[in-house]
């Protein structure tokens, strides 16, 4: 009679398990589509007004590129909403993971000011930068250290009144385990009632429809959440009136050797080739998407690249094999086959040379960079990626391409 009761609430339980993992998988499966979604068309309208901003389509007056400036402005912003939302909803299902590498701890923090400055020039906000100077490097990860100080940077600077200052300080605790990096400001100041529920999401001070500040209320959840997931915690002092101290408190992890060189510049610019050559490298663009593929061909056959397109993963492989490209643009999600089984195919099949390929896509979930690598990329960008970001990183795989089929002729 037991032995029954007891196996029954085990089948129970088991199917109640069951339920819940998919549930938690159709959560996963939303959140990656919305992902996906979201971020194609916004890919195409960042990437046009790059287009139309760099004058392809013909020199811009100076109305038309104000309120092409303007679009792109809104784009980015629509975007760093999205990455919000979608950076709690990781957060909270566990699935944001850290990629810990050696920082230098200036870099990073003259990167943030940058982000920063401009809206602190335009308010007349000093900034002031201290760095205790035993504190030259530390392991974390370096993308998610920028999103937490930035997000408190840029709280700072919106709620600091005209004339004010801000300031990021970076020390370590006395005994020299522990960074702290703390954001002041001489703002507009937090009550003490106020102060507990700000690092819940969606909360701001003031919520009434007629408020000052724009804002989602989701910087600090996310900057508080970031801290812990790297060991740390955040602290905050204030006074109304008086300004307020963001204190991160993150382990002093020391790098194992050197920091990464940084000869390879991404963000640098050079001028258009601007003509296209027979002799010019081609590009094979693997893109269903037809915006997309409009602003991919206009704006690399202007930087001088042969260019050809194939609409799906079938006819990648195939003109990767009879075209022999330079270099390989490839989106993931596509018809016949998608961007992955296009990439194992392509690998399989070429054996004699090994074309750089850069995967691009509109998925940004945990796990994507590396099942694209898995499958063959030799990079990995997620939409909406910068065209100039693009060309950048195929330069450089092409300049790879080259020293090392000279290295095998020596
Ligand atoms: P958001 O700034 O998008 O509203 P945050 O989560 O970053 O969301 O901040 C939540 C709230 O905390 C803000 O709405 C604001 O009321 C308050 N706050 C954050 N930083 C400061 C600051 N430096 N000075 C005064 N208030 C702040």
């Amino acid at each position: 009679m037991l032995a029954r009761r007891v196996a029954e609430q085990t089948a129970d339980l088991r199917a109640a398990n069951e339920e819940l993992a998919r549930a938690a998988r159709y959560k996963d499966e939303f959140l990656a589509a919305m992902s996906h979604e979201l971020r194609t068309p916004l890919n195409t309208i960042i990437g046009m007004s790059d287009v139309m901003l760099e004058g392809v389509y013909g020199v811009l007056n100076e109305k038309q590129h104000r309120a092409m400036a303007n679009l792109q402005d809104s784009g980015y912003h629509l975007l760093a909403l999205i990455n919000d939302i979608l950076d709690v909803a990781k957060l909270a299902a566990g699935q944001m993971r850290l990629h810990r590498e050696a920082i230098d701890v200036d870099s990073l923090c003259n990167s943030c000011l940058a982000m920063v400055k401009k809206a602190a020039d335009d308010k007349r906000v000093a900034l002031v930068y201290t760095r205790d100077e035993r504190i030259e490097r530390m392991v974390a990860d370096l993308r998610r250290m920028r999103q937490i100080i930035v997000n408190l940077l840029s709280n700072a600077v919106k709620y600091t009144n005209e004339e004010g200052s801000i300031g990021l300080e970076v020390r370590c605790n006395e005994e020299g385990d522990t960074v702290i990096i703390t954001v002041w400001d001489t703002g507009i100041g937090i009550a003490p009632d106020d102060m507990k529920r700000l690092f819940k999401p969606f909360v701001q001070v003031d919520s009434s429809l007629t408020r000052r500040y724009e804002g989602t209320g989701l910087g600090l959840t996310i900057v508080q959440s970031l801290a812990a997931l790297h060991g740390g915690s955040v602290r905050l002092e204030s006074e109304v009136g008086a300004g307020s101290r963001f204190v991160v408190a993150v382990p002093w992890i020391h790098p194992p050797g050197e920091v990464a060189s940084k000869s390879w510049n991404p963000d640098g610019d050079s001028d258009f080739a601007n003509s296209v050559r027979t002799d010019s490298p081609l590009l094979l663009v693997a893109e269903d998407n037809e915006s997309s593929i409009e602003m991919l061909t206009g704006y690399f056959e202007l930087a001088g690249y042969r260019v050809q397109v194939a609409r799906n993963g079938l006819a990648a492989v195939q003109l990767a094999a009879s075209l022999k490209p330079d270099v390989i643009v490839m989106d993931i999600q596509m018809p016949e086959l998608d961007g992955h089984q296009a990439m194992q195919r392509i690998r399989r099949e070429d054996t004699s040379r090994r074309v750089p390929i850069i995967a691009v896509t509109a998925l940004a979930m945990p796990g994507d960079a590396e099942r694209s690598r898995a499958a063959g990329a030799d990079e990995y960008l997620t939409k909406p990626v910068s065209l100039r970001l693009l060309r950048k990183h195929i330069e450089h795989l092409l300049t790879l391409a080259t020293t090392t089929t000279r290295d095998q002729v020596i």
